[in-house]
């Protein structure tokens, strides 16, 4: 196997740099050093995305003429390597990662001409209305409704842990609207405006105190029924198209390279670089890279037209085991700079709903000061875009057959 770079990819590489260079600026950078979240805050997310959309670079794996780039898998590999490097902010996946590629999979001619541009714009923020109180891991059984009626649907029902529905204005959401079937039958697919009266969304406050995740409560709401996307009850189709992607699709290696390098610096300059945490930190490397390289074997075949399938579920659970690993790693660097809980003084994935504010400086090194935060957040890697365990479920079920 050849790892090295072409002639023509480091050339790309070297006009990935060079766009950074300019247009990554040192506020995005900052920013992106001090983020507690796996998201960025919907402002930063938007300003980002309007740089990349501007460059034609937003939406990568896209279709060409939906405004993406017809770049190989070591084009697409390369350029998540060099946002990671660079310190890049994330972009909202709901939209582009998640709504977007559903669009692209399901969506009528029409409604990828109105929606995918919008996506794009940043004009349409999307939040993700799947779980519901008694439907998480189990998630057929969901019960929200949707009755016909004339030509809308009326929704009545609940969801919840919906990340962004605060700030989105459009929620792609999974509901009932045949409830005599099989629990996979009778699930539409369905696109839903934020803004409809009926809809309420109520706050949920994460560990860290941040408000990034709501409980979403919709009374009597009406939805176009040409919000539908595919077919009518046959939305499981959809969603689980989706959940591949959700899981599989994104490629966790080189920021988790690019934290494990942050990680060595900073115990480096704290004088934490002993034999036995350089002997962790290498075996995390060595970890770090073999999950690399199964990724890039998924993207090689993802190129070809294949789909993620059960290796979504590997990456899921390896991706976000290791990450929380790292989050354990920089902590034990900070040491006692992890103690101080500082919201002032980091960039929190959304507002803290505690009003409490701190009169005090930061303390300790701009380096460990989200990584208390960091290490909060990341326990629910293990949890959202369904549990490890249930990843462990499918893979014993279908690559072991048990
Ligand atoms: C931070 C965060 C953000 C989220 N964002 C969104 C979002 O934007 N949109 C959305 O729709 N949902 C979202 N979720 C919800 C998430 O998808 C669910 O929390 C997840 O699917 C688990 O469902 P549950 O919480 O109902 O737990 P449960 O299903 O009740 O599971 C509880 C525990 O039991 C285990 N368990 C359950 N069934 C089995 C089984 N058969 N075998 C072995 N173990 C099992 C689970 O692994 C878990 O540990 C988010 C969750 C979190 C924490």
């Amino acid at each position: 196997m050849n790892l090295e770079f072409s002639a023509t990819e480091k050339t790309f590489r070297d006009e990935v740099q060079t766009f950074l260079a300019e247009k990554l600026t040192s506020d995005f950078r900052t920013y992106t050093s001090l983020m507690t979240s796996v998201y960025s805050d919907r402002e930063t997310a938007l300003a980002w995305q309007a740089v990349l959309c501007a460059q034609g670079w937003a939406a990568p794996s896209w279709p060409v003429e939906h405004g993406g780039c017809e770049w190989s898998v070591s084009q697409h590999y390369i350029f998540q390597s060099e946002l990671s490097k660079a310190g890049a902010p994330p972009l909202s996946p709901m939209g582009i990662g998640m709504c977007g590629p559903a669009l692209l999979g399901h969506g009528s001619a029409a409604q990828k001409a109105y929606y995918l541009p919008r996506i794009l714009s940043g004009e349409d923020y999307w939040s993700q209305g799947y779980s519901e109180p008694h439907a998480g891991s189990d998630l057929a059984q969901l019960t929200m409704s949707a009755v016909a009626d004339g030509d809308d649907y009326i929704c009545n029902g609940s969801k919840i842990w919906t990340t962004h529905a605060h700030e989105s204005n459009m929620m792609f959401c999974l509901v009932r609207t045949d409830a005599t079937g099989r629990p996979q039958q009778g699930i539409t697919f369905i696109l839903i405006d934020m803004t409809t009266p009926g809809v309420t969304v109520d706050p949920i406050g994460m560990l860290t105190g941040e408000h990034i995740q709501n409980a979403v409560f919709f009374d009597d709401v009406r939805v176009p029924k040409a919000n539908v996307i595919g077919e009518v009850d046959k939305g499981w189709t959809v969603a689980k198209y989706l959940l591949e992607f959700e899981r599989g699709g994104s490629a966790y290696g080189p920021q988790l390279q690019q934290r494990l390098h942050k990680i060595q610096t900073t115990a480096d300059e704290l004088g934490a670089l002993d034999s036995a945490f350089s002997q962790r930190l290498a075996q995390a490397t060595v970890d770090v890279t073999a999950l690399e390289y199964a990724e890039l074997r998924l993207m090689a075949d993802l190129s070809k037209g294949g789909t993620p399938g059960l290796r979504a579920s590997m990456m899921k659970i390896k991706g976000t085991e290791l990450s929380q690993h790292l989050t354990e790693l920089a902590i034990e660097v900070a040491g006692a700079y992890g103690a101080p809980f500082q919201p002032d003084h980091v960039k929190a994935g959304g507002v803290n709903l505690d009003p409490r504010k701190s009169n005090e400086g930061p303390i300790g090194p701009a380096s460990v000061r989200a990584d208390m935060s960091k290490y909060f957040n990341d326990r629910a890697g293990s949890i959202y875009a369904g549990s490890n365990e249930i990843q462990r479920n499918i893979l014993s079920k279908g690559q072991l057959g048990l």
